[in-house]
């Protein structure tokens, strides 16, 4: 979005964001804070309000006006602590904007009612009414259309009781007029930029919040791809053993490892017998399924440790560490009764599968390659001598 647009979606004489979800969701990100300040504002603003008793009584005395004074300033006070208390429990910002603009009406009604009780203090009211705008702006945190309202009422109000209570000339009462609307003006323009700038630092931090999650969810899903490719890349699709590659990879590490720290391995190279067969009779779908077992099988009949990959077409290897060539033979025979038992489904009952497989033992010199090549040797021996076999080299 760019910075234009932040701009325009927010509203240039209210402050507010033209979308009504995204003004409810801001104001709920501030409510704790509003609602904390709101609490303090209000109790500062009545003890100021109350402390005024004092110049009450100084100027009346204790007369008819001071006691009426007096119970307006305490109905006042209460009032803002009372509020004080429910908006610190449970005054909601963003849905009860109204019950923090409450104390504005209160305190505006009680500086008004003093026209009339005090009159002739008219200067030291104007001063008074003057800072309770500012206050009803800046200091009580609240909406600007709200303060604004409030703001707007006392002075209309004020001006009124001054012309009707105080009996100020037309000129005294232009000019407290063009006070208090200059007074309206400052505080609307303050307010209205601190209204502004806090929108537009939550917008950017919701786009900064949002980047965030898309980033996240970019990487994750760069993982997966990246999961999916290795996958690919060491599985063979239609076996699932491991790739020839990932093979290869993980004997050569295997191998090493055995030559360093002397230990036997051992490597089968299994090729099934007469497939073409299989796939000339049934099919290559059929043919798939079958290879498909048949990896099964060889897979099952091995340790965990040992590893098996699909060497190429019907043709599968096997590493095998730790594994001396008399234990490797025995797990090559078993592995070969494994594949003839293998149950196929009635249509295929005539069919006796097969494996010959080539086994050979690592020697201190042996690289991966020598060694897949000695037992290639010998299950091409085996081939040879009639299939269905193990043939173990030397
Ligand atoms: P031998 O006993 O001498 O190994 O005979 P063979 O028929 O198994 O040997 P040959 O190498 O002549 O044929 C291998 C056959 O395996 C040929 C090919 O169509 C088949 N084959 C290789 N890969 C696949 C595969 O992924 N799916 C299927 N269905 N068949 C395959
Ligand atoms: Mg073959
Ligand atoms: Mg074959």
């Amino acid at each position: 979005m760019s910075q234009q647009q932040k701009q325009d979606d927010i509203h240039w004489l209210t402050g507010q964001f033209f979308d009504q979800r995204k003004e409810l969701r801001y104001r709920q990100s501030i409510e704790p804070n509003v609602r904390s300040d709101s609490r303090l504002a209000l109790l500062l603003v009545s003890v100021i309000f109350a402390m005024f008793g004092i110049t009450d009584y100084n100027l009346l005395g204790l007369t008819h006006e001071y006691y009426l004074l007096l119970t307006m300033r305490i109905a006042v006070v209460s009032a803002c602590f009372v509020l004080a208390l429910v908006i610190g429990r449970g005054g909601g910002y963003a849905e009860k904007a109204w019950l923090h603009a409450l104390p504005l009406w209160i305190l505006a009604v009680g500086i008004i009612l003093i026209v009339p009780l005090r009159p002739e203090s008219l200067s030291t009211q104007i001063t008074a009414v003057v800072v309770a705008i500012m206050a009803f702006y800046l200091l009580i945190p609240n909406l600007l259309t709200v303060a604004t309202l409030a703001s707007l009422f006392l002075s209309i109000t004020f001006l009124a009781a001054t012309a009707l209570y105080a009996g100020v000339t037309p000129t005294g009462a232009l000019r407290i007029a063009l006070l208090l609307i200059m007074t309206n003006i400052v505080g609307y323009t303050a307010l209205l930029r601190i209204e502004r700038l806090q929108r537009r630092q939550y917008s950017l931090l919701n786009e900064e919040r949002d980047q965030n999650r898309d980033l996240l969810k970019e990487i994750k899903h760069r993982k997966s791809l990246e999961a999916q490719l290795r996958m690919v890349a060491e599985r063979d699709a239609l076996t699932g053993l491991d790739s020839r590659s990932h093979f290869m990879k993980r004997a050569e590490a295997l191998l090493q490892r055995a030559g360093l720290e002397e230990t036997p391995f051992c490597l089968f190279m299994i090729d099934v017998d007469h497939f073409k067969r299989i796939n000339d009779t049934w099919g290559h779908t059929r043919g798939d399924s079958i290879l498909t077992k048949i990896a099964e099988v060889c897979q099952q009949s091995l340790r965990p440790t040992d590893i098996i990959g699909r060497f190429g077409g019907e043709e599968f290897v096997v590493g095998l560490p730790h594994t001396s060539p008399s234990d490797a033979k025995a797990v090559a025979e078993r592995l070969k009764q494994n594949v003839e038992a293998l149950s196929l489904t009635d249509e295929l009952n005539d069919l006796q599968l097969s494996v010959t497989i080539g086994v050979a033992a690592a020697n201190a010199e042996d690289d991966l390659d020598n060694l897949i090549t000695r037992a290639d040797n010998m299950l091409y021996e085996g081939k040879r001598d009639g299939r269905n076999r193990v043939v173990t080299a030397g």
